[in-house]
This record gives structure tokens, sequence and C-alpha cells, in this order.
């Protein structure tokens, strides 16, 4: 920066550099002091770290610098009236209420609305069940307190109870889908901490199957330009797009499109020819666009990069599927009391526990179960023998290795693989994709790295790392175009182990893998 100062370019004055935590929080109150003397708007700094070799070992994090962060002012604050709850179905089937407001100018925007999240917040319950806005709820008609950052979407923080109208009304949550009609469920599921209201109407919800649409076609994902929003509403309301398949079909409704509104020759033209330079998308980006659950854009490309072909990706899955917990196992997993321990513990003894005998209404002995895990069984399935028949059905109804395959790459684990079986276990997904298949091709990941020593390897690293950390190993080994994988396996090239190494050592002497240390790891890769 200060070279191109001297070379004449404009250089922001208020750059500086701090040695610490105390001289970075100097620089963002003086900024923040002489905010409104700026000619421009500004709504916060942001730190980086200025030495590029520290940058080039922080790495990123999906699009995100672990080497800069952004430290936003205080956001601005307004007041205005709740007027309405309406409620969003998302393309899983979530219901979000959104709080429809009185127009209200706060943070530079006019704000309209405002996420309400779930009921739990508008009943005044956070997320992990602790009190938020003092407990206080929401009703409709409350004069509510608005706050809104930057580009982060507007808050609502609080109600002003003291202007709480007579007449002001509580929200009840339906219990079937405004949209389709189908019953609502509301639990708390694996991978979420708040319960989510969730219509079961799948895709015979049309909210689903159009959020999804929009999901396939967005930037992040397909990035078809001139597909947003509101042509995939129109033309899934016209039916001539019911799934992404139909995208590629659009073509054929050439005629049709070009006699509507708002869409004269030319623009048709473009669409038509954005959607065609799409026909080979990046594994990724394409994954993502399923919108499958939990398979987000982070995933999604540790799935790519680990299979680099979709037909390897997709053969991983099925064998996953055929592989996959039984209901079961997956029923014993979820009783509360029973964790990892406890569930190993029981399916081991399963065949020496019997129902017979004297078991007196009392819980069987075994080791590694206690009490709790006892009882959460004895709630969820009943009698004794109940339960030992179920340990039993659990125990035969294991997962299997090609499903521990999908679960131990790094960065997929447990609930992203269910829900890639969920996906795939369904026959109209397998066919709606197979439709998408003779429309699209999707790319073959480019390896990160080809020419690094460790580039295609499969590497696990394990035990104590002393010159970085685990998460740093992962993610050098990643760019050099190694696949990183939770735990050995004969597939497993290189056994990283630091001290303290335990199991995984093991079971690299079982299967023959190479063992080095963390010198040699580094001396490998050109790093010592
Ligand atoms: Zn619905």
């Amino acid at each position: 920066m200060a070279a191109l100062e001297s070379l004449g370019v404009p250089v922001n004055p208020g750059m500086r550099v701090c040695n610490d935590a105390d001289e970075l929080l100097a620089a963002y109150r003086a900024i923040g002091a002489g905010r409104a003397k700026l000619a421009y708007e500004i709504d916060g700094v942001v730190y980086k770290v200025d030495r590029l070799d520290l940058q080039h070992r922080l790495g990123f994090v999906s699009r995100s610098p672990r080497w800069a962060i952004a430290h936003k002012f205080p956001a601005e604050r307004a007041e205005t009236v709740l007027a309405g709850i309406d409620i969003q179905v998302g393309r899983t089937g979530a219901l979000t209420p959104v709080a429809r407001l009185e127009p209200v100018f706060v943070g530079g925007v006019t704000v309209t609305n405002a996420t309400l999240h779930n009921a739990d917040y508008i009943a005044g319950v956070g997320a992990d069940g602790d009190p938020i806005r003092d407990g206080k709820d929401l009703r409709i008609g409350d004069t509510v307190v608005i706050q809104r950052a930057g580009d982060v979407i507007p808050q609502l923080v609080d109600v002003v109870l003291e202007k709480r109208p007579e007449g002001a009304r509580k929200f009840v949550f339906p219990t079937t889908c405004p949209r389709c009609g189908a019953h609502v469920t509301r639990e708390i599921e694996p991978g979420e901490v708040a319960i989510v209201a969730r219509c079961t109407g799948g895709l015979n919800c049309p909210a689903q199957v159009v959020e999804r649409l929009k999901h396939f076609a967005s930037r992040r994902a397909l990035d078809i330009e001139g597909l947003g929003d509101k042509q995939i509403e129109e033309f899934f309301e016209i039916g001539i797009v019911k799934e992404p398949a139909d995208i590629f079909r659009l073509a054929d409704h050439r005629a049709m499109i070009s006699e509507r509104e708002g869409y004269g020759e030319k623009s048709v033209t473009n669409l038509l020819a954005a959607i065609e330079a799409r026909r080979t998308p990046e594994f990724s980006r394409f994954l993502f666009g399923l919108g499958i659950r939990d398979i987000g854009e982070t995933t999604a490309g540790v799935l790519a990069r680990y299979f680099e072909t979709w037909e390897a990706f997709e053969a991983a899955c099925l064998a996953a599927v055929k592989a996959r917990a039984g209901e079961a196992y997956r029923k014993l997993v979820r009783v509360n009391g029973v964790g990892p321990g406890a569930r190993d513990a029981l399916i081991a003894a399963a065949p020496s526990l019997k129902a017979d005998g004297d078991l007196l209404g009392g819980a069987p002995t075994v080791k590694g179960v206690n009490t709790r895990a006892w009882q959460g069984l004895a709630e969820a399935f009943g009698d004794w023998p109940v339960v030992i028949a179920a340990i039993g059905d659990a125990a035969k109804q294991q997962p299997q290795e090609a499903f521990f395959a999908l679960v131990n790459i790094d960065g997929v684990g447990p609930v992203a693989a269910e829900r890639l079986c969920d996906f795939f276990e369904e026959e109209h997904n397998r066919a709606a994709l197979a439709r998408l298949l003779k429309e699209v091709t999707p790319q073959a990941e480019r390896k990160v790295a080809t020419s690094s020593p460790v580039a295609g390897m499969t590497v696990v690293f394990t035990g104590t790392l002393e010159k970085m950390s685990r998460d740093e190993a992962k993610a050098r080994a990643t760019m050099l175009g190694a696949k990183v994988s939770g735990s050995v396996s004969r597939k497993t090239d290189l056994l990283v182990a630091g001290p303290g190494a335990g199991s995984k050592l093991k079971d690299a002497e079982t299967h023959g893998v190479k063992v080095i240390d963390e010198d040699a790891w580094l001396a490998l890769i050109g790093d010592a």
C-alpha cells in the first residue's frame, strides 16, 4: 500500500498498522468517532493480517479469508409498528414467520419486513431456551425496535410494552402449510438447535418446489442470468418449469414466452443463451444447486474435490444408501441418553442380552451403559423384553462400510451423509436427477494441484501436531490436491502421526499404510 501511495495512487488515509488488540480497538473507536465527517457512509472497519506468509497460512473458509475480519459499528435502531406476521415456506419446507412492518428508515434504507425465525422467537424464547427481549412476546399491533447494520438483514430487537395497544393480537402459528395445506411437523431435527416447523407436503407443496427451482438457478448454484425468482415463479405458474430439467427445455416454449409481457425477442434470446451456457456446470455448484438439506456450498465443494467426477460421487451415494443403517438402528441412536459409547456397548452385548430370566423389572447390566441410557431406552421402547428385542434388531441393522466411506470424508460427517442417503433413496429424486443429467453434464472437478507430491493421495492426520493446527494441516493437504479422511482404511495412502497417536496407528499397521511424522510430512510437501 505504501508503494502504491508513493506512485501517486490514492490510498485511504484511515488505514493504519496496529500491533495488538488494544491498538485495533483504539483505531476502531477513532474511526468511529470521525465517521460523521467522512464524505461517504461506512458501517465498520476491517482488520487484516498484513504479513503475506501468515495470510497464506491462514487461508480461506469457502470464500471468506481467515486473515481478515470486519468489525461493525453498533447498528442503527428505529421504532415502528408490527402490522402483521406472514409465513414463508422455504425449499426444505421450513416455515419461517416474517414480520410485516410499517415502513421505517433505518441504517440507510427503508425496512418493511424482518425475519422472526420461529414460534419460540415470537414468544420471547431464544434457540437455547433462554428468554430473549427479557421474555417479552410479540403481538400484532406492537411497537417494536428494528436494528439494521450494513448489509445485514434487519433484526427486530425489542418490543415497547408501554406502547402495546388494547387490541394487540397474539400470533397463532399454523398447524398446516399456508401454501399446500399439508400437516406441519414441529421437532428438533439432526443438525438443528431449535424446533423447526416444517411442511410435510414435499414435492406436492408448490412453495417448496418453486423455492428449490429458485435455489437451483441462483447465483451461488447454477447462476443462470436472467432466470431470477420472478421468472421462475412465472414459468412455474404457467406450467412450463416444474423441475430443474425443464429449465433446459425452455427453448421448446420460445414462441409462448416471447408473447408474454416483459419478454422481448432479445431478452428471450439472451435468457436461452444464458441457459445453454450452463449445460456443463461445475460439479460442486451442481450438487449445491440440488438443494439437498445440509449440503451447503462448503460440503458440496468437499464432495466434489473428493470424488472428482459426478459418476463416482453418485455411485458412492447409491452404495451408501444400501449400506446405511436400518430404521431399528437409527431409532436406537436417537434414544435420549444413548451416546456413541453406550450405543456400541449395547450392540456388542446384543447377542448375550436375554429377554427371559429374572430381570424383575430392573435393567440388564452392560458395561458402558448407565442408568440414564436405560431410562431413555425404557421410555422409547417400553418393557425390558421389547427393549432387548429393539437392541437385537438394531445390531442386525448396523450401517456397513460403504456408508462409513461417506461419513468419514473429512468435512462430511453423519448428518450430511444421512441427508445424501435420504435424497438418493427417494425414487422420484433419482428419476428427476436422471432427467436433469440428460440435459446437463457436471464437469469433473479440477484438482487443486496436480504436480504436488501428495496430489491424489488419501491422507489421515492423527495425534498432536506441533507446528500447525489440525485444521491448518488438513486445509494445506487439500490445497495440495490430497484427500483428507477421518479414518484409516486400506484406501489410505499415508498416515501423518504426531505424539499420542492411538487406534489409527494400529489401523495403519493392519492395513499396511505408510506412517510418517509431522516433520517428514512438512518435508514431503516442501514446507519444512
Ligand atoms: Zn406446503
